[in-house]
């Protein structure tokens, strides 16, 4: 198996937008396992999975450890590439089930931002209704062409869960249950790396250079 990097951080923290920038300035050298853009993606095409996940994400919870656990350990462990995870694992029963399945992660990033920052950005947050890019209102991470994405010229859209209520919800989420599963991995043995998310220029180098020694592990 190759390299894997789990990116942690509370939702709307900017891992779409971090990870975004480093491929635009690396190329391709990770795919990117996204949850939330998986789960999304089920819904649009309204299979099962996407029908029972949608009453979950509308109000800010976790869809339960054993669907997603089903699908994201057989992605995994058919990757051919380096992957980074973004959201998961996000609760300790998911960063248990990676352990015991031998998915052993490189490293793991833990993007730091203050609450009261999530709550404004999600103010300014806009994503891609076709292939999920973040992007910002504001000129932080703008769109090359206002309301289209840079990458595949789709629609821009604000998402239903970026509402300032859902988006409390989230946050007491990822501190009551994900933020403990940080813990699996340390007492696992696995390096974590805080990276201060607030500070752009200084979080992009921090995070190019975590990324790179984690190809090179
Ligand atoms: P995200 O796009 O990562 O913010 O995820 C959007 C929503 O998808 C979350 O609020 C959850 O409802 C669901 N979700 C994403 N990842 C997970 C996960 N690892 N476990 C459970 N639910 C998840």
């Amino acid at each position: 198996m190759e390299s894997i990097v789990v990116v942690f951080s509370k939702p709307g923290a900017g891992k779409g937008t971090r990870i975004g920038k480093f491929e635009a300035s690396n190329g391709h050298l990770f795919d990117v396992l996204s949850v939330g853009d998986m789960l999304r993606a089920e819904r649009k095409k309204q299979t099962e999975l996407g029908k029972k996940a949608e009453s979950y994400m509308k109000s800010g919870q976790l869809v339960p450890d054993e669907i997603i656990n089903e699908i994201v350990i057989n992605s995994l462990k058919t990757e051919k590439n380096p992957v980074i995870t973004d959201g998961y694992p996000r609760t300790v029963a998911q960063a248990e089930a990676m352990l015991d399945a031998g998915i052993i992660p490189e490293i793991v990033i833990e993007l730091e931002v203050p609450d009261n920052i999530v709550i404004e950005r999600a103010k300014d947050r806009i994503v891609c209704s076709e292939c999920g890019a973040s992007y910002t209102l504001n000129e932080y991470h703008a769109p090359k062409k206002a309301g289209i994405c840079d990458k595949c010229s789709g629609k821009l859209i604000k998402r239903e869960d970026d509402n300032e209520e859902t988006v409390k919800e989230r946050l007491k989420v990822y501190h009551e249950e994900t933020y403990p599963a940080l813990k699996v991995f340390k007492n696992y043995g696995v390096e974590i790396y805080k990276v201060d998310n607030t500070k752009d220029q200084e979080a992009t180098e921090r995070f190019e250079e975590l990324l790179i020694m984690a190809l090179s592990k």
